[in-house]
């Protein structure tokens, strides 16, 4: 029997906690699943094949997991439930504990999850999977054991449109900088890449599906390289000339790897966005030593210049995280007057999470919950505050937006290349424009304040 028929007809429900990269991973699992004769479950419907892309970014993260895990469980009876992702990797055998979980593969593992499932599946296909009692450990969950960080080598490639738009192209995964509050190199090992040639491949593909644009993802994608010997500038200079793709983003990139050089080039490109999302995690110099960070707040400031120099109007999205061990209210007071100080438009704030084995535990300094819950807090109004300021730049304007599938019951958005949400009245929504750039007259907020309402130009 080939995994090709044993999958056939078979219904699989999916569920992903976590980043971009999870969302884009989990796509491509079902696209894998599909071309095996594998339909997705209707909402409500029992799925015979259930899988969990799992992420532990906090602990918060790990909790949603096993209450999803459990979840899937108890609302798809004697479905094969299979679990993968950052804290499937890192907690195992607690995962392999839960009832009802089949199969718990790590990041080495992921590329071939086909194979996996498919081993696993016929091993189980005499039982009565309905009345089982207890979990069943694989052997490839044994073998997943005895995986180290180093050894973690395989690279899933992944490039998806899951229900969205834009397609997300994986370039890199895995971290070698061992930030002292994350774990993310332990769940996916260390930096690697495909080639520049497969990319570009992968790009030309999209291009032939009628994709328009493409966001890089990655863990550390400016990292990218460290497998071939290649250099992101280059792999960004190939794909820049893939005709048909209209737009890419970098999905994020550390702010020591974002060189001066790139960012002359994003200027200067066909179709890199005047968007970027840099992390700045501290406006502490103090903190970011304490975290390990690779730059000080003047570096991260020169970035920030350059980038609004040779492009005015871009939009800068940054990472914080608050709270950490060692910010003291004198810390955070400079960074939250440092990030005041800059020229960006949005702040993704997370509040820290302990997260064992890491090396911000041994900082005797620590952040209660109340506190960090008020620095986020005036963090959140000031980014409100910025993005506001700027969306307010270009009311009037016309501007080119690419249309998105609207979610149910909401008003057809876009962005436009610099990354303003855009919404058009329920009058002009047309599926058909899913996909399409539009010309459009910028208009006032919409009621929420999330995006500008715009009429589409003839
Ligand atoms: S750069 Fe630091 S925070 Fe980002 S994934 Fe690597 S170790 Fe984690």
């Amino acid at each position: 029997m080939t995994d090709n028929t044993i999958f056939q007809g078979k219904k699989a429900a999916y569920f992903t906690l976590g980043c971009k990269l999870n969302f884009a991973e989990t796509s491509t699992f079902a696209e894998m699943l599909e071309r095996r004769g594998v339909v997705s479950a209707a909402k409500g419907e029992r799925a015979d094949i259930c899988l969990i892309n799992t992420c532990s970014v906090t602990e918060v993260a790990d909790h949603k997991c096993r209450q999803q895990i459990h979840k899937m469980v108890r609302n798809n009876p004697g479905a094969f439930v299979v679990v993968t992702g950052c804290y499937a990797q890192l907690e195992p055998e607690r995962i392999a504990a839960i009832e009802g979980v089949d199969l718990v593969l790590g990041s080495n593992e992921k590329a071939d999850l086909i194979k996996y499932l498919a081993e696993a599946w016929t091993e189980k296909s005499g039982e009565d999977m309905a009345h089982r009692t207890g979990a069943v450990v694989s052997e490839n969950l044994h073998r997943h054991h005895s995986v180290r960080t180093k050894d973690i080598k395989s690279f899933a490639p992944s490039c998806s449109r899951g229900n969205r738009t834009r397609y997300f192209l994986k370039v890199q995964d895995g971290c070698n900088y061992y930030c002292t509050y994350c774990t993310i190199p332990y769940a996916r090992g260390n930096s690697r890449n495909p080639s520049i040639e497969s990319l570009v491949a992968q790009a030309r593909e999209v291009a032939e599906r009628g994709g328009k644009e493409i966001v890089l993802t990655g863990v550390n994608v400016g990292d990218f390289g460290q497998t071939t010997g290649e250099t992101f500038i280059d792999l960004v200079k190939a794909l820049d000339n893939v005709d048909g793709i209209q737009r890419y983003r970098i999905s994020s990139i550390e702010p020591n790897l974002l060189t001066d050089e790139l960012i002359e080039y994003c200027a200067g490109s066909r179709a890199f966005m005047p968007h970027f999302h840099i992390p700045l995690q501290s406006g502490s110099d103090e903190v970011l030593r304490l975290m390990h960070r690779r730059y000080d707040k003047a570096l991260f400031r020169h970035k920030i210049e350059l980038v609004k120099s040779l492009m005015p109007e871009a939009f800068i999205g940054v990472d914080v995280m608050v709270g950490c061990r060692g910010e003291t209210p004198e810390c955070f007071e400079e960074c939250y007057s440092f990030i005041d100080s800059l020229d960006v438009q949005q702040l993704h704030v997370f509040p820290y999470s302990e997260r064992p084995g890491t090396a911000a535990l041994k900082i005797p300094y620590v952040v209660d919950d109340k506190e960090k819950k008020l620095r986020s807090h005036r963090l959140l109004e000031l980014s409100d505050r910025k993005t506001e300021a700027f969306y307010r730049n270009f009311i009037g304007r016309e501007m080119d937006v690419l249309m998105e599938k609207a979610p149910k019951g909401r008003a057809m958005h876009g962005f436009t290349g610099n990354y303003v949400r855009v919404e058009l009245p329920a009058d002009m929504a047309r599926d058909e424009y899913d996909n399409e750039i539009l010309r459009v007259r910028m208009g006032d907020f919409n009621n929420d304040r999330t995006a500008l309402q715009a009429v589409i130009l003839p």
